[in-house]
């Protein structure tokens, strides 16, 4: 009889879950998945894939002003929410009906429930059975921070229900200065939503390239995007439908919802983890984990956001896919988390791999930067004030490219395909012997000569 029931529990069904479930049943394990709320995770569900759909929807508002300038004269135009919704919807069931039968494809089973941890060798499932494992992997993700209980709290809204609500709100305020919070902003934005962005810095995505932060938050609000900085939300009151927010700057705001995006927490409570000893990392809340994945318990895995590293899917399938070579195709493979390009879909949009400026100058003594700002050829004709921002951080003693940072449109398109440049280490000269590609708002980024700005750190006495 074999020593446990199962080679491989997953908990959790969402993007790094369900890679390593495949790669580890293709490799032959015996393999369980239980998801306790929907197959494919926050990413397909309530993420990355219904946001950008809403992002592709709301952006249809700006190519309607813009075309006139075109010739075309546009009727009558009106945006119905619930039909989007619901479109929405019929994709995202798609989709989880296609993540349910990949996995079911793989030989891995799939079980439709809650678990959690009974010892290191044992999961209970909410029906109550337990189910014993040679190894198990946690990939529970993470969900929205409720913020600070201020009062009125419980009125407010996170990204998960932004994706149901009934009716598109005529004004809403968010806060919030990071990914969530400036996307949802310029959703709201495009469909018609009188949008204020309530942030408690001086400006927004902090730990982006200072050029880029304050560039996003002017187009934001060239766009009619309010953003008040350097408050919180103190009290939302409720009366009826309308909801007034009061600020810590004694100001008050009336609209017809209040979202709340102050960061994600990962998914730890409640898995039964001292019960099998696994350890919380102390810096961050997520589960501690080594260079493998390995938590600090020997057959105990951990991938995704449930660590807290780096919070993206990207990063999540690779690391449950490392974690399945290592474990069960004797391929052992480390995930390298430098350099992971990004983007913010905002709109405008951000996309920005490698160093910030800030911290180039930091870690390098002679730092070229090469910075460009302009009007997009579109809006030569559409009239929109807008401009674009290329950015690209040079370390100036070994000529490499060291990041890149752009505000525009197919912002995210451009830096996917920089990112192999960047990551191949490439260098400002290998930019510049490519030759541009005409006419394009990203040739700029092998037509800057001329570095825009110099900083020599001259070595210490
Ligand atoms: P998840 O995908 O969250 O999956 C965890 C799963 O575990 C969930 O399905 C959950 O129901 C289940 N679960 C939890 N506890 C248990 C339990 N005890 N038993 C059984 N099941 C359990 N990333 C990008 O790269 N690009 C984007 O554009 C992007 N947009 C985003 C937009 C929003 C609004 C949000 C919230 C996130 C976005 N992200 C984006 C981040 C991305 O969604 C996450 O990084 C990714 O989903 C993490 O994958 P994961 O496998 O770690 O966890
Ligand atoms: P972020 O970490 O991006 O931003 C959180 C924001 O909330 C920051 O502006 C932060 O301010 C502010 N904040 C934090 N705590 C408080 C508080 N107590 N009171 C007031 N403001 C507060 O988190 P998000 O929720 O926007 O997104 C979560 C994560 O999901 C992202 O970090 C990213 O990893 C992932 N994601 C990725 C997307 C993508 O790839 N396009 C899209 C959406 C999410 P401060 O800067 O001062 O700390």
């Amino acid at each position: 009889m074999a020593e446990f029931d199962v080679d491989l529990f997953v908990i959790g069904g969402g993007s790094g879950g369900v890679r390593a479930a495949r790669i580890a049943a293709n490799y032959g394990a015996k393999v369980m998945v239980a998801e306790e709320y929907r197959m494919g995770g926050t990413c397909v569900i309530r993420g990355c894939v219904p946001k950008k759909l809403f992002v592709i929807g709301s952006h249809v508002h700006q190519e309607i002003e813009d075309a006139a300038g075109f010739g075309w004269s546009i009727g009558q135009v009106s945006f119905d929410w619930a039909t989007l919704v619901a479109n929405k919807d019929k994709e995202i069931a798609r989709l989880e009906g296609a993540y349910t039968s990949n996995v079911e494809k793989s030989g891995a089973r799939i079980v439709k429930t809650r678990a959690v941890l009974e010892d290191a060798h044992t999961v209970r499932l909410a029906t109550g059975e337990k189910v014993t494992a040679k190894y198990i992997l946690i990939a529970t993700g993470g969900a929205p921070n409720h913020g600070p209980a201020v009062p009125g709290i419980e009125h407010v809204i996170s990204s998960n229900e932004a994706f149901h609500l009934k009716e598109l709100p005529k004004r809403i305020v968010i806060q919030g200065g990071g990914y969530i919070a400036l996307e949802f902003a310029g959703i709201f934005a495009g469909f018609g939503s009188d949008v204020t962005v309530v942030y408690r810095g001086d400006s927004v995505l902090r730990g982006f390239d200072e050029d880029v932060r304050k560039h996003v938050r002017a187009e934001m609000e060239k766009r009619g995007i309010t953003i008040i900085t350097g408050c919180t939300v103190a009290k939302v009151d409720k009366h009826g439908r309308d909801f007034t927010t009061h600020l810590s700057s004694g100001s008050s705001i009336a609209s017809d919802q209040v979202m709340i995006a102050i960061g994600r927490h990962p998914n730890v409570r409640g898995l039964g983890l001292e019960a099998a000893g696994v350890a919380i990392n102390p810096a961050n809340g997520g589960i501690q984990v080594d260079g493998w994945s390995k938590t600090s318990v020997d057959n105990i895995y951990a991938v995704g956001d449930v660590t807290h590293r780096t919070n993206l899917t990207p990063v999540a399938i690779r690391e449950g896919h490392a974690f399945a070579d290592t474990v069960f195709g004797k391929r052992p493979v480390q995930v390298d988390h430098a350099t992971i390009p990004t983007a913010v879909f905002s709109q405008p949009e951000v996309g920005t791999v490698g160093l910030t400026e800030e911290e180039a100058r930091a870690q390098y003594s002679h730092v070229d930067i090469y910075k460009t700002d302009f009007r997009p050829i579109k809006a030569t004709m559409s009239g929109r004030d807008t401009r674009v921002l290329m950015k690209i951080v040079v370390d100036g003693s070994s000529d490499r490219v060291l990041g890149c940072h752009i505000v525009g449109d197919a912002a995210a398109e451009i830096t996917q395909a920089v990112a192999i440049a960047v990551k191949m280490k490439a260098t400002k000269a290998d930019f510049d012997a490519t030759v541009a590609l005409h006419p394009t708002a990203s040739e700029e980024l092998v037509t800057m000569r001329t570095p825009t700005a110099r900083h020599v750190r001259q070595a210490a006495e």
